[in-house]
């Protein structure tokens, strides 16, 4: 019996109905198919071949109070007896907003919606109708959603993506209308000579700077001391409308997200993922002036928006999240950084380039000699086989991290969890030198 028997042929199986066997393309990890769970709980999960793993793959991020939060599980439950969509507005969806306005710096109000991808869409419609302009700068690397207008240089190949410090606009997906990259400039992050040469040019052009206030997508990299603040001035000088992607870094890079953490408040921002730990909601916030064009013009729409259901969930996540005072990040935090640390070591005693950074909640592992990684460029340029294999190696001793290398924190880790985790790696690492 091999490990992944079961989930070998569930994959098998699945390619007939499902093409590629999964329901999303970023579920194609083939260590050796995509694993068939068919359980979750606290830290762990568990697959069809009954393996069991430490997850920090967390559905790609939300899962940040672990596979069955109690609270969550019990305010969902109780929505379900009072019906899901109304198609008006409920008290409990009131409450959420009055909440989040409380919590997130930039959101004087706020609106609900389904997924990152369709809050990043509103959100630069927002930004276009505000200044009558239509080009928006995204950065190299950052990911804001699958859809045709901003599906643009994530992964880029370093053969097709362009001068450092003028990259070319790469469409990610077979199908993308080329129009598309018109509308769209790319930008090296971390770099505000680059960006302040650019607006010297086009300023009057941009409608929106857009990015991950700290990109999550390729590496985990921290921007600039004083970079985000730059950017702010910048957007201010040229009329152009700061967005923060927070679909990652909200609720997880603090409570108020990496705005609180940095002390930069963008015009608009997005969450979804940890805002509701694992049910489908996202957030739209931002200055009363920009959102309100929702009821002058700008048509922001959802049959899904704001159920019942998804309200309780984020609101109890919230909840949970804010307890004493935030003691929840603490943890994380803590036993984040000994992870960072315990594989930064664990690179030197085995003479393998393993390099680990980030924030405690959320960090990558890379290999590389070039550190710490700063820009997609870096990340790239890493030795990508390395880091597949120590997933891998991972894999076959029970922790789950994602093949991109970014390592999502949960609350429910323990330290037990930790200790497990670097004893894997040693191992992973002693096998991969040899
Ligand atoms: N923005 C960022 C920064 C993301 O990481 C993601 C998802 N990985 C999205 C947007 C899209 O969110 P969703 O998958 O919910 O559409």
């Amino acid at each position: 019996m091999g490990r992944y028997d079961q989930s070998i042929a569930t994959h098998k199986d699945a390619c007939r109905y499902l093409p590629g066997g999964v329901s999303s393309n970023f579920r194609y990890h083939p260590i050796p198919v995509p694993l068939c769970f068919v359980r979750g709980e606290g830290a762990y999960l568990w697959d069809v071949d009954d393996n069991r793993y430490i997850d920090y793959v967390l559905g790609n991020g939300p899962a940040i109070l672990g596979h069955t939060p109690q609270p969550v599980l019990d305010a969902v439950r109780k929505s379900l007896d009072i019906g899901q969509a109304f198609t008006a507005i409920h008290p409990a969806e009131l409450a959420l907003a009055k909440r989040l306005t409380e919590i997130i710096p930039c959101a004087e109000q706020v609106r609900f919606d389904v997924s990152g991808t369709q809050a990043d869409q509103i959100a630069l419609r927002l930004a276009r109708a505000h200044t009558g302009r239509t080009t928006v700068i995204k950065f190299e690397g950052q990911y804001h959603g699958w859809a045709d207008n901003i599906l643009m240089s994530v992964t880029p190949a370093l053969n097709e993506a362009g001068p450092v410090d003028a990259p070319t606009t790469v469409p990610q997906s077979r199908g993308q209308p080329e129009s598309a990259t018109n509308d769209v400039v790319v930008q090296p992050f971390n770099n505000i000579e680059v960006l302040e040469e650019t607006l010297s040019r086009r300023g009057e052009d941009i409608a929106a700077i857009l990015l991950e206030p700290i990109p999550c997508n390729t590496g985990v990299i921290e921007p600039k001391p004083g970079y985000l603040q730059r950017l702010r001035e910048l957007c201010d000088a040229n009329g152009i409308v700061l967005i923060f992607d927070e679909v990652i870094t909200g609720f997880r890079a603090s409570l108020g997200g990496a705005q609180a953490r940095y002390g930069v408040t963008p015009d608009l921002a997005v969450f979804a993922k940890a805002v509701a730990a694992g049910f489908p909601i996202s957030v739209i916030a931002g200055r009363a002036e920009l959102m309100n064009a929702v009821t002058d013009g700008v048509v922001h729409g959802g049959t899904y928006n704001g159920l019942t259901s998804t309200v309780a969930a984020c609101a109890a996540t919230v909840e949970t999240l804010a307890a004493d005072d935030g003691a929840i990040y603490k943890d994380m935090d803590r036993r984040g950084l000994r992870l960072i640390d315990g594989f930064n070591e664990l690179g030197r005693k085995h003479g393998l380039p393993l390099h680990a950074q980030g924030i405690g909640t959320i960090f990558t592992t890379v290999f590389t000699e070039k550190k710490p990684l700063v820009n997609y460029r870096d990340y790239k340029s890493s030795d990508e086989p390395m880091r597949v294999r120590f997933v891998e190696e991972l894999q076959h001793r029970g922790i789950r991290t994602t093949v991109r290398g970014t390592w999502f924190m949960s609350s429910p880790l323990s330290d037990e969890d930790i200790a497990a985790t670097l004893t894997a790696a040693d191992e992973a690492l002693a096998v991969m030198r040899s």
